[in-house]
């Protein structure tokens, strides 16, 4: 295995794609979002809760896909919970950066998230990386009810 592949599948996103934290679905979500990465058959679905001052109070996933984007989910979820709804974006923002830009020196302030930075090195799944995050991104925006988000230009 090269040394990218291996950063790429390392111990703690296999094991995250294997035992997805946070795996479920809330019964009182305020809403739901299916998030669909067709470029490689993701899917993730999330259910958000938020509470008085509009924080993400819980959090939960389910989904199928490559170790890559399940793995993603689980990691944010664990990350997200209890955030601000400007935290949730300024994290989002670092997420991206993350793993897309090479140059980029994962920030402490990313914790455990910052193992996903071997996906820079392979373009074609950012869009796994990122399907999560374009479902709590939609999540936030929706704020109530059921949504759908793809990775792909309808
Ligand atoms: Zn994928």
């Amino acid at each position: 295995m090269s040394p990218e592949i291996e950063e790429l599948y390392q111990e703690v996103i296999l094991d995250h794609s294997r035992r997805p934290r946070n795996f479920g679905d809330l019964p009182d979500a305020a809403v739901r979002v299916h998030g669909d990465n067709p470029a490689c058959g993701d899917e993730i679905h999330l259910s958000v809760k938020f509470d008085g001052g509009g924080s993400l109070h819980d959090i939960k996933f389910t989904g199928h896909g490559c170790a890559i984007s399940q793995a993603s989910a689980s990691l944010m979820t664990m990350k997200l919970k209890g955030k601000s709804r400007a935290e949730v974006m300024e994290m989002l923002d670092a997420f991206h950066n993350l793993v897309t830009d090479a140059t980029n020196e994962a920030p402490k302030t990313l914790g455990d998230l910052r193992v996903m930075k071997g996906v820079r090195n392979f373009p074609q799944r950012v869009k796994c990386a990122m399907l999560a995050w374009r479902a709590v991104e939609q999540a936030l925006e929706q704020g109530a009810g059921e949504a759908t988000v793809s990775t792909e230009p309808t």
